[in-house]
Protein backbone atom coordinates (compact mmCIF):
# COMPACT_ATOMS: atom_id res chain seq x y z
CA UNK A 1 0.00 0.00 0.00
CA UNK A 2 1.24 3.55 -0.98
CA UNK A 3 2.42 5.92 2.15
CA UNK A 4 -0.48 8.24 2.63
CA UNK A 5 0.93 11.96 1.54
CA UNK A 6 0.44 14.52 4.20
CA UNK A 7 1.44 17.95 3.66
CA UNK A 8 2.00 20.16 6.64
CA UNK A 9 1.73 24.32 6.42
CA UNK A 10 2.72 25.43 9.32
CA UNK A 11 5.58 28.63 10.10
CA UNK A 12 6.84 27.72 13.81
CA UNK A 13 9.74 25.17 12.82
CA UNK A 14 9.07 23.75 16.29
CA UNK A 15 5.44 22.62 15.96
CA UNK A 16 6.48 21.71 12.38
CA UNK A 17 9.84 19.52 12.81
CA UNK A 18 7.94 17.70 15.99
CA UNK A 19 4.73 16.67 13.53
CA UNK A 20 6.93 15.77 10.72
CA UNK A 21 8.86 13.41 12.87
CA UNK A 22 5.80 12.14 14.45
CA UNK A 23 4.15 11.49 11.11
CA UNK A 24 7.30 9.84 9.51
CA UNK A 25 7.40 7.99 12.43
CA UNK A 26 3.71 6.40 11.51
CA UNK A 27 4.40 5.72 8.24
CA UNK A 28 3.59 9.04 6.28
CA UNK A 29 5.16 10.49 3.42
CA UNK A 30 5.46 14.06 4.28
CA UNK A 31 6.06 17.63 3.17
CA UNK A 32 6.13 20.90 4.66
CA UNK A 33 5.34 24.57 3.63
CA UNK A 34 6.30 27.89 5.35
CA UNK A 35 3.58 30.11 4.10
CA UNK A 36 0.46 30.52 2.55
CA UNK A 37 1.57 31.09 -0.70
CA UNK A 38 4.03 28.20 -0.98
CA UNK A 39 1.55 25.88 0.72
CA UNK A 40 -0.72 26.27 -1.89
CA UNK A 41 2.14 25.54 -4.60
CA UNK A 42 2.73 22.23 -2.73
CA UNK A 43 -0.54 21.49 -2.55
CA UNK A 44 -0.96 21.76 -6.25
CA UNK A 45 2.15 19.82 -7.08
CA UNK A 46 2.62 17.21 -4.32
CA UNK A 47 -0.95 15.50 -4.66
CA UNK A 48 -1.10 15.53 -0.53
CA UNK A 49 -4.30 13.16 0.62
CA UNK A 50 -4.55 15.36 4.00
CA UNK A 51 -3.19 18.92 4.62
CA UNK A 52 -2.69 19.58 7.67
CA UNK A 53 -2.99 23.78 7.82
CA UNK A 54 -1.91 26.33 10.63
CA UNK A 55 -4.55 29.44 10.86
CA UNK A 56 -1.36 31.94 11.70
CA UNK A 57 0.74 32.00 8.68
CA UNK A 58 3.00 34.69 6.91
CA UNK A 59 1.85 35.19 3.17
CA UNK A 60 -1.68 34.29 3.20
CA UNK A 61 -3.96 33.48 6.16
CA UNK A 62 -4.84 29.84 7.08
CA UNK A 63 -8.16 31.14 5.79
CA UNK A 64 -7.35 31.96 2.27
CA UNK A 65 -5.43 28.81 1.56
CA UNK A 66 -8.26 27.05 2.87
CA UNK A 67 -10.67 28.24 0.66
CA UNK A 68 -8.33 28.05 -2.35
CA UNK A 69 -7.50 24.47 -1.75
CA UNK A 70 -11.12 23.56 -1.34
CA UNK A 71 -11.40 25.54 -4.57
CA UNK A 72 -8.97 23.44 -6.36
CA UNK A 73 -10.23 20.43 -4.77
CA UNK A 74 -13.49 19.80 -3.17
CA UNK A 75 -12.52 16.19 -1.93
CA UNK A 76 -8.88 17.17 -0.52
CA UNK A 77 -8.76 16.91 3.78
CA UNK A 78 -7.77 19.81 5.21
CA UNK A 79 -7.41 19.87 9.08
CA UNK A 80 -6.96 22.96 11.26
CA UNK A 81 -4.73 24.19 13.73
CA UNK A 82 -5.82 26.72 15.56
CA UNK A 83 -4.95 28.39 18.93
CA UNK A 84 -6.95 28.03 21.83
CA UNK A 85 -9.81 29.58 22.81
CA UNK A 86 -10.54 31.46 19.46
CA UNK A 87 -13.96 30.01 18.32
CA UNK A 88 -14.41 32.88 15.86
CA UNK A 89 -11.54 31.47 13.70
CA UNK A 90 -12.36 27.96 14.03
CA UNK A 91 -15.91 28.35 13.17
CA UNK A 92 -14.75 30.32 10.33
CA UNK A 93 -12.62 27.57 8.76
CA UNK A 94 -15.00 25.06 9.39
CA UNK A 95 -17.00 27.28 6.77
CA UNK A 96 -14.46 27.93 4.49
CA UNK A 97 -14.05 24.06 4.12
CA UNK A 98 -12.08 22.50 6.65
CA UNK A 99 -12.89 19.24 7.70
CA UNK A 100 -11.66 19.65 10.92
CA UNK A 101 -9.93 21.39 13.51
CA UNK A 102 -7.77 21.06 15.67
CA UNK A 103 -6.59 23.63 18.66
CA UNK A 104 -3.05 24.24 20.07
CA UNK A 105 -1.11 23.02 22.43
CA UNK A 106 -2.88 19.66 21.19
CA UNK A 107 -2.08 15.65 21.86
CA UNK A 108 0.17 14.61 19.05
CA UNK A 109 -1.38 11.32 19.60
CA UNK A 110 -5.06 12.52 19.35
CA UNK A 111 -3.68 14.49 16.29
CA UNK A 112 -2.34 11.23 14.26
CA UNK A 113 -5.64 9.38 15.38
CA UNK A 114 -8.01 11.84 13.54
CA UNK A 115 -5.38 12.42 10.99
CA UNK A 116 -5.87 8.50 10.31
CA UNK A 117 -9.83 8.80 10.99
CA UNK A 118 -10.13 11.38 8.25
CA UNK A 119 -8.28 9.77 5.49
CA UNK A 120 -9.95 6.19 5.99
CA UNK A 121 -13.64 8.30 5.55
CA UNK A 122 -12.08 10.14 2.23
CA UNK A 123 -11.25 7.10 0.28
CA UNK A 124 -13.57 7.53 -2.53
CA UNK A 125 -16.74 5.26 -1.94
CA UNK A 126 -17.65 2.27 -3.88
CA UNK A 127 -20.66 3.42 -5.11
CA UNK A 128 -19.28 6.34 -6.35
CA UNK A 129 -22.19 6.88 -8.86
CA UNK A 130 -24.53 7.11 -6.41
CA UNK A 131 -27.48 9.65 -6.55
CA UNK A 132 -29.47 11.00 -4.02
CA UNK A 133 -32.95 13.23 -4.29
CA UNK A 134 -33.99 15.33 -1.49
CA UNK A 135 -37.41 16.52 -1.97
CA UNK A 136 -38.51 17.65 -5.23
CA UNK A 137 -35.85 20.33 -5.55
CA UNK A 138 -32.85 18.59 -4.69
CA UNK A 139 -30.46 15.60 -6.80
CA UNK A 140 -27.10 14.90 -5.14
CA UNK A 141 -24.64 13.28 -7.19
CA UNK A 142 -21.88 12.03 -5.01
CA UNK A 143 -19.67 10.98 -8.11
CA UNK A 144 -19.38 15.02 -9.19
CA UNK A 145 -19.87 16.16 -5.52
CA UNK A 146 -22.31 18.04 -6.91
CA UNK A 147 -25.66 19.23 -5.92
CA UNK A 148 -28.22 20.24 -8.09
CA UNK A 149 -30.65 22.56 -5.77
CA UNK A 150 -33.67 23.66 -8.73
CA UNK A 151 -31.46 24.30 -10.91
CA UNK A 152 -28.61 25.65 -9.76
CA UNK A 153 -25.21 23.89 -9.20
CA UNK A 154 -23.56 23.96 -5.89
CA UNK A 155 -20.41 22.05 -5.04
CA UNK A 156 -20.32 20.01 -2.00
CA UNK A 157 -17.32 18.78 0.15
CA UNK A 158 -16.29 15.29 0.92
CA UNK A 159 -17.47 15.77 4.12
CA UNK A 160 -20.80 17.22 3.24
CA UNK A 161 -21.43 14.77 1.48
CA UNK A 162 -20.52 11.84 3.44
CA UNK A 163 -23.03 13.18 6.10
CA UNK A 164 -25.62 13.41 3.48
CA UNK A 165 -25.00 9.86 2.61
CA UNK A 166 -24.95 9.06 6.12
CA UNK A 167 -28.40 11.00 7.06
CA UNK A 168 -30.14 9.63 3.82
CA UNK A 169 -28.70 5.82 4.80
CA UNK A 170 -30.46 6.14 8.27
CA UNK A 171 -33.31 8.35 7.16
CA UNK A 172 -35.92 6.47 9.60
CA UNK A 173 -34.40 8.14 12.49
CA UNK A 174 -32.78 11.06 14.03
CA UNK A 175 -28.61 10.99 13.95
CA UNK A 176 -26.82 11.97 16.92
CA UNK A 177 -23.89 14.23 16.35
CA UNK A 178 -21.82 11.68 18.19
CA UNK A 179 -23.10 9.53 15.59
CA UNK A 180 -21.85 11.33 12.69
CA UNK A 181 -18.37 12.13 14.13
CA UNK A 182 -17.70 8.40 14.67
CA UNK A 183 -19.23 7.45 11.06
CA UNK A 184 -18.65 10.48 8.61
CA UNK A 185 -15.39 12.06 10.10
CA UNK A 186 -13.91 8.12 11.69
CA UNK A 187 -13.48 8.88 14.99
CA UNK A 188 -13.29 5.48 17.07
CA UNK A 189 -13.91 7.79 20.69
CA UNK A 190 -15.64 10.45 20.57
CA UNK A 191 -15.80 11.04 24.31
CA UNK A 192 -14.28 14.56 25.03
CA UNK A 193 -14.76 15.79 21.55
CA UNK A 194 -16.87 18.62 20.39
CA UNK A 195 -19.88 18.45 18.70
CA UNK A 196 -19.48 21.94 16.58
CA UNK A 197 -17.97 20.64 13.58
CA UNK A 198 -21.21 18.50 12.84
CA UNK A 199 -23.47 21.55 13.78
CA UNK A 200 -21.07 23.88 11.05
CA UNK A 201 -21.33 21.30 8.54
CA UNK A 202 -24.74 20.94 8.50
CA UNK A 203 -25.54 24.97 8.97
CA UNK A 204 -22.99 25.01 5.44
CA UNK A 205 -25.52 22.01 4.14
CA UNK A 206 -28.56 23.95 4.99
CA UNK A 207 -27.20 27.24 3.35
CA UNK A 208 -26.65 25.03 0.62
CA UNK A 209 -29.42 23.42 -0.14
CA UNK A 210 -32.43 24.56 1.57
CA UNK A 211 -34.98 27.72 0.75
CA UNK A 212 -34.73 29.03 3.64
CA UNK A 213 -31.67 27.73 6.23
CA UNK A 214 -33.30 28.94 9.35
CA UNK A 215 -36.36 26.94 8.71
CA UNK A 216 -34.90 24.40 6.92
CA UNK A 217 -37.71 21.35 5.26
CA UNK A 218 -35.43 18.29 5.17
CA UNK A 219 -32.34 18.25 7.03
CA UNK A 220 -33.65 18.76 10.42
CA UNK A 221 -32.58 19.47 14.48
CA UNK A 222 -34.72 16.75 16.55
CA UNK A 223 -34.88 18.12 19.99
CA UNK A 224 -32.25 15.65 22.15
CA UNK A 225 -31.44 13.07 19.15
CA UNK A 226 -29.45 14.90 16.46
CA UNK A 227 -30.27 15.42 12.62
CA UNK A 228 -32.71 13.26 10.07
CA UNK A 229 -33.09 13.67 6.66
CA UNK A 230 -36.51 14.20 5.67
CA UNK A 231 -37.71 12.89 2.14
CA UNK A 232 -34.72 11.82 0.55
CA UNK A 233 -34.49 8.97 -2.03
CA UNK A 234 -31.30 7.29 -2.81
CA UNK A 235 -30.99 5.98 -6.03
CA1 LIG B 1 1.75 30.05 12.77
Amino acid sequence: MNKPRLLIVEDESAIREGLVDVFLYHGFEVSTALDGPSGLQSARTGKPDLVLLDLMLPGLSGFEVCERLRAQDPGLPIIMLTARGTDEDIIQGLRLGADDYVTKPFSVTELVLRVQAVLRRSQPPGNAAQKLSIGTEIRVDAGTLTAEVNTELVALTRRELDTLLYLAAHSSRAVARDELLQNVWGYANTEGLETRTVDIHVAKLRRKLEADPKQPRYLVTVRGGGYRLLECLSQ
